[in-house]
């Protein structure tokens, strides 16, 4: 296409028919019947988002309503002398006001000396006031009169991306219908149709990006569409689209959930490293993998997976994924990267906060370790990138761990004892190094092991050969511990709901468990559970400790009270307040 002859794609492909118009389906289908039937309103209310197909189903709706030769299938024909005036955007029977920038009274003054003009040719004038919420109120009054009394020809089509902000006296005279937004797959298989026509070749992944940027608007994929296409000279790759519209891969996310699936800490903190250099900003990444995570859990269960907006070759990818974790993951992955984004705008250390969600994200699957202790000096533990070899050290499933990268940052600054292997790694030193090809990897670190606030005490730990501890402890101590655990974690606020409604009972010295009252609490407390061994063996100091998680749907949920039900029972149980309420008149009575 020359470049003088260039149109852009969001007018070129504007919709002439109400079966051409792209996801409003339901919508164009009552429109169609209505004027079929002869039975039209004098007032329509078309609310929804911006770029969804408002003012264009305005226009159709005033052009098809002005056809002489309606088509069997309730179409304007786009042949007979109206429908080409409207066509050429010629036509006298269509009259467009935006609000937004006419919404004084003196412009309402002028739109309805012009509704007492009867149309020249054909049966009906229309109205159409675009973004009709911004109408000054003086305004509004003014045409609520002719909207009460209209002429046989008006119809008037009101257009709003605000119902809220439309008065109750217009609403109520208005047939109101409501836009929804475009979803992916509608918007691509729009895209693919242009493709087609334009000759264009385009992957479906970079369609889907176009689409999802979108958000909902068919005008924005359009306009788009054409910013890519400009710069693609025919061939639209999901890695070009990416660029242009700097958007970050998902394929990095998909990374970063693998390396959650093996806890594999340091090449989480490596991607992480890798998108920070291409310019990402960190929290827009914690928000992007939360996404991420969320399309990961829907995708999961057949019945949620239609929540997943793309399009079918992008979602099994999804699938895929999803397949491989279990629901309880889900939960408190979502809830770790939620916190991380509540505390992100007030963290000094934002790329901390950042990597710490990380190592809490490699966790949630890793079982817990037991972990390797001597009786006198505080064993070292060594963290190995992927590729090394597996040694004796190694083989221990103590393996939680901190970046190869920043070690003294977080030698000081890792809050929560709940991380395995924290805070203090160190950087190897050389007497360590017990095999020689263990040099060639730079980014060995030993870990200083873990010291909570249980380990305060300097008694000697009893551990054996294998280093696990078995120090006797009684149920007092896990239930200091447990209720240590929910204060140290407010932000986790669905486990420490769980916690707080069910306490740790004993079948044996080291056999505990929970009732929990909902298959979806017990699900989550599942995902939640290794981190929350670690903390319990930690502060009892013993490796047997076990912790069964049981649903007892009979069991009573612990009563909630509300604001007022409090007060009622004040007022049982106290009178004067009753009379203190009404003295005062406090509305709480
Ligand atoms: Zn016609």
């Amino acid at each position: 296409m020359s470049q003088d002859k260039y149109i852009v794609s969001a007018r070129k492909y504007r919709p002439s028919t109400f079966n051409t118009v792209v996801g409003q389906e339901a919508l164009t289908h009552t429109l169609k019947t209505s004027i079929a039937s002869g039975r039209l309103a004098h007032a329509y209310l078309f609310c929804g988002p911006r770029g969804v197909g408002k003012t264009t189903c305005a226009r159709i709706f005033a052009k098809t309503i002005n056809c002489t030769n309606i088509t069997a299938d309730g179409e304007a024909c786009n042949e007979c002398e109206s429908c080409r005036a409207f066509n050429e955007q010629s036509s006298f029977n269509i009259v467009e006001l935006d609000a937004a920038s006419n919404n004084g009274v003196d412009d309402i003054r002028e739109l309805n000396g012009q509704v007492l003009i009867p149309p020249h040719t054909g049966k009906y004038k229309v109205y159409i006031i675009d973004e009709v919420h911004m109408l000054s109120q003086a305004a509004f009054n003014a045409f609520l009169k002719t909207l009460e009394e209209p002429p046989e020809y008006a119809i008037f089509i009101l257009a709003t991306t605000e119902k809220q902000k439309i008065i109750p006296t217009i609403l109520s005279r208005c047939q109101i219908y409501d836009f929804t937004r475009i979803t992916v797959p509608d918007i691509v298989k729009q895209l693919e149709r242009i493709c087609e026509v334009e000759n264009i070749k385009a992957e479906p992944a970079a369609l889907n990006i176009i689409a999802q940027k979108a958000d909902g608007g068919m005008r924005d994929a359009l306009s788009i569409f054409d910013q890519v296409t400009a710069s693609s000279e025919g061939n639209i790759t999901y890695q070009s689209t990416i660029e242009n519209l700097n958007v970050l891969d998902y394929d990095y996310y998909f990374r970063v959930v693998e390396c959650c699936l093996t806890g594999d800490v340091p090449q989480s903190l490596l991607i992480y490293k890798e998108i920070r250099d291409k310019g990402f900003d960190s929290q827009f990444f914690i928000n992007g993998l939360a996404q991420h995570l969320r399309d990961l859990m829907v995708a999961s269960t057949p019945s949620t997976k239609t929540l997943l907006e793309m399009n079918e070759e992008v979602s099994e990818r999804y699938v895929q994924q999803a397949a491989k974790l279990p629901a309880g993951f889900f939960y408190r992955a979502l809830d770790l990267c939620n916190t991380c984004d509540l505390n992100y705008r007030n963290a000094t250390n934002k790329q901390l906060i950042v990597e710490l969600t990380l190592v809490k994200l490699c966790q949630i699957m890793v079982p817990t370790p037991a972990p390797v202790a001597t009786p006198s000096t505080p064993p070292l533990r060594k963290i190995t990138p992927p590729a090394s070899q597996p040694t004796p050290a190694q083989a221990a499933p103590a393996q939680a761990a901190p970046a190869p990268t920043p070690t003294s940052t977080y030698a000081q600054s890792i809050p929560q004892p709940q991380v395995v292997s924290e805070p203090q790694p160190r950087v190897m030193a050389s007497e360590h190094r017990v095999k020689p090809q263990a040099q060639a990897i730079s980014s060995r670190i030993y870990v200083n092991k873990k010291v909570s606030p249980a380990n305060e005490d300097k008694r000697p730990e009893t551990a054996d050969t294998k280093g696990v501890r078995r120090e006797p402890f009684t149920k007092e101590q896990v239930l200091v511990a447990w209720k240590q655990y929910i204060k140290d974690h407010p932000h986790e606020k669905l486990v420490v709901s769980a916690m707080t409604s069910s306490e740790p009972q004993n079948e044996s010295d080291t056999q505990y468990f929970i009732e929990l009252t909902s298959q979806a609490q017990v699900t989550f407390m599942e995902g939640s559970k290794p981190a929350i061994m670690e903390y319990l063996r930690n502060a009892v100091k013993n490796d047997m400790l076990a912790l069964e998680i049981r649903l007892n749907e009979s069991k009573p949920e612990k009563k909630i009270y509300t604001p007022r039900e409090i007060v009622e029972e004040i007022k049982q149980h106290n009178p004067q307040f009753k009379s203190f309420i009404k003295d005062f008149q406090l509305g709480l009575a």
